[in-house]
């Protein structure tokens, strides 16, 4: 039997939320191992993104969430229950992927009911649930045209207001947000936000791209070979990053051959003050954010190889001393030219720090 409040229940006070658990989740396809272990919390309302390079297993991670793969090993549980082993439809998930995965030739309205139908909704309630998810998404003026009349933005709206109209316990979304031009993937990522807020749904978000995860999502988990490598608020990926993996993955930032001395890092004659005063002795590889680093009129000496204007700031990248490169953003109305000298001050301690063996070439 269906819940049946004839409309998408927005007041956030009267849902308790879901909490999904998984816990030591194995996942083979033949011999590539795509999940190893793979632990992760969504706490309850929580919109949690899952960030990642091609192939770390982000949508193996939500496919087996969803139910659409089974597992090889570990568990998963949605508000304690086990659901490990329960089918798609046991599972209470709404779903929206990168292709629109609308039926072409239903109108937007029959789309949104479709879910309902399956469920066995009557018709009046049908047209109202799916009035007030098209209302949700800005789409309800469209309710009678086809869905291939749309445009990828307006298809994506619908798709998830397919998803959201069954008031599913959790929303899953793999790179809804892909086939998308600039522009509208900034508006529709801030609209997804936006909804699952004021609907406090559980949400997993699989995407590759930085900038869209650190903007939307309560916490950033992010992926390397099956496993997560870092989970955390944008904040504490990007000024307290795990490894130089993240802290490249994350933001932009410059790797840097230097040692760590006591407590300080050196590099190119500065000492830097360590996050981790801890951290052994020995030839690390430092990573310095951008903002970081900022021309001076003295300090480390280097050569301008390249300024690229972005609109509001700069980019510039320097050569120094030893061959290698940095680049660093500054105001756009600072022009350097190509075979400049100036001179560089870094103004923060290095986002991460990370020993490397001795004999390893560094960048
Ligand atoms: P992308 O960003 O490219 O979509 P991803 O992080 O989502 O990548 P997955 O699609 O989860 O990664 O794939 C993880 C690993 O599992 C990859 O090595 C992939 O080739 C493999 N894999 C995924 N699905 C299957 C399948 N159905 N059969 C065999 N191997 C698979």
């Amino acid at each position: 039997m269906i819940k049946a409040p004839p409309v998408i229940t927005t007041d956030t006070t009267t849902r308790s939320g879901t909490v999904v658990e998984f816990s030591g989740v194995v996942k083979h396809f033949g011999g590539v191992r795509a999940l190893s272990g793979f632990d992760l919390t969504l706490h309850a309302g929580e919109f949690v993104a899952l960030l990642g390079p091609s192939g770390s297993g982000k949508t193996t991670a939500l496919r087996v969430l969803a139910g659409l793969e089974t597992i090889s090993e570990g568990t998963i549980r949605i508000d304690g229950e086990d659901v490990s082993m329960l089918p798609t439809s046991k599972r209470d998930m709404g779903m929206v992927f990168q292709s629109y995965s609308l039926f072409p030739h239903m109108s937007v309205g029959a789309n949104v009911e479709f879910g309902l139908r399956m469920r066995g909704i009557k018709p009046t309630e049908r047209r109202d649930r799916a009035e007030a998810a098209l209302e949700l998404v800005g789409l309800h003026e469209h309710s009678a045209r086809f869905a291939h009349q749309l445009s990828g933005g307006q298809q994506q709206r619908v798709a998830l207001a397919r998803a959201l109209v069954t008031e599913p316990r959790v929303l899953l979304l793999d790179e809804p947000l892909s086939a998308l031009d600039a522009k509208v993937r900034v508006q529709l990522r801030e609209e997804i936000r936006r909804i699952q807020t004021t609907l406090g749904i559980t949400t997993l978000f699989v995407t590759h791209d930085q900038d869209e995860a650190l903007a939307v999502a309560d916490r950033v988990a992010v992926m390397q070979a099956g496993t997560i490598e870092q989970v955390g608020t944008p904040e504490e990926l990007y000024t307290r990053p795990a490894s130089s993996f993240i802290a490249d993955f994350v933001g932009l930032s410059n790797r840097l051959s230097g040692a760590v001395n006591h407590g300080f890092a050196e590099l190119h004659g500065v000492r830097l003050p360590l996050v981790d005063p801890a951290h052994p002795d020995g030839p690390v590889r430092i990573s310095v954010r951008p903002e970081d680093i900022e021309f001076a009129s003295e300090g480390i000496p280097g050569t301008i190889v390249l300024s690229s204007f972005l609109g509001s700031l700069r980019r510039t990248s320097v050569q120094l001393a030893d061959g290698s490169t940095v680049f660093l953003q500054h105001a756009a109305r600072v022009r350097p030219t190509p075979g400049d000298r100036v001179f560089l001050r870094l103004t923060g301690a290095p986002v991460s720090v990370e020993t490397v063996e001795p004999a390893a070439v560094l960048d």
